[in-house]
């Protein structure tokens, strides 16, 4: 079963279309980078997918179900945009705020209880701030605070997170080490991970699916078929297609895979 699904998707703010038929699947345990300039509809993608903006075209589904009719939210984790509370006094601690991630599967009351606990200390483990939980989040830097972030992303241990320019904030320490944690999780295997970004240089190094959008689809496949497709060397020079492909030895001359 597919995480994600379109079929000949097109979706449109007033009258400017700003995706055009696009046709992609997304399946269990691939890791999918979403790349593309600025503006060429990666956020109106998965926005769409999630049904939070509606098709003017086509369909999409998510675990063969679309979206307006999906009820397992708990199945998926979400980090939008620009998620990251930037004020200082924010007062929730790490804890509470991890532990709101655990009210998506609850019906009224929404109460947290012990495993829902376990859980949040689960997913502080797993991204290694497990000594953060009393922090307050306004006191933790830009990397902590993603991580925390991704902590509530993954609380629920979701078959499909989703992860939207994740890095945007962080030094390039912190991005490198919040790329390695998403690769170790592909590696540990599950979840399909789909990670929208505009660096369409380095996510070729940690995911194994590409899709590069402008508009419309201009590739979907593997990192290892963009690397071997004459119509992107076509597309974008073979010297750029490498430098995405990252499926090369050392001295970048012939593929490694
Ligand atoms: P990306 O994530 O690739 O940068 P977006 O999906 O955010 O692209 O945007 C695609 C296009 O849709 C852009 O031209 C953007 O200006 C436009 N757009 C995005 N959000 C809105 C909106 N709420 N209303 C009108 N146009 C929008």
């Amino acid at each position: 079963m597919n995480a994600i699904e379109s079929v000949e998707l097109s979706v449109a703010y007033g009258a400017g279309r700003v995706l055009d038929r696009i046709s992609w699947r997304a399946g269990p345990g691939e890791f999918w980078a979403v790349v593309g300039p600025n503006g060429s509809g990666k956020t109106t993608l998965v926005k769409t997918a999630l049904g939070l903006l509606q098709p003017q075209s086509g369909t999409v589904s998510l675990f063969g179900v679309a979206p307006r009719r999906f009820d397992a939210w708990q199945r998926i984790g979400y980090l939008p945009q620009f998620a990251s509370p930037a004020f200082p006094k924010f007062p929730a601690t790490v804890s509470e705020m991890v532990g709101l991630g655990r009210l998506a599967g609850k019906r009224f009351p929404r109460l947290l209880n012990r495993s829902d606990a376990s859980a949040v200390v689960n997913a502080l483990g797993r991204l290694g701030v497990a000594d953060l939980a009393n922090r307050r989040i306004g006191e933790l830097s830009g990397g902590q605070r993603q991580r925390v972030l991704l902590a509530r992303a993954l609380v629920n241990r979701p078959d499909l997170l989703i992860l939207d320019e994740p890095t945007l904030a962080l030094d390039p320490d912190s991005r490198e080490s919040f790329y390695n944690l998403l690769a170790e999780m592909h590696r540990q295997g599950g979840s399909t991970i789909v990670l929208v970004t505009h660096d369409s240089a380095t996510a070729g190094r940690y995911a194994s699916h590409l899709l590069y959008l402008d508009r419309t689809v201009l590739f979907s496949g593997t990192f290892h078929d963009f690397c071997r497709s004459p119509e992107m060397a076509k597309q974008f020079g073979p010297f750029a297609q490498h430098t995405i492909c990252h499926q090369h030895d050392g001295e970048g001359r012939s593929c490694a895979k």
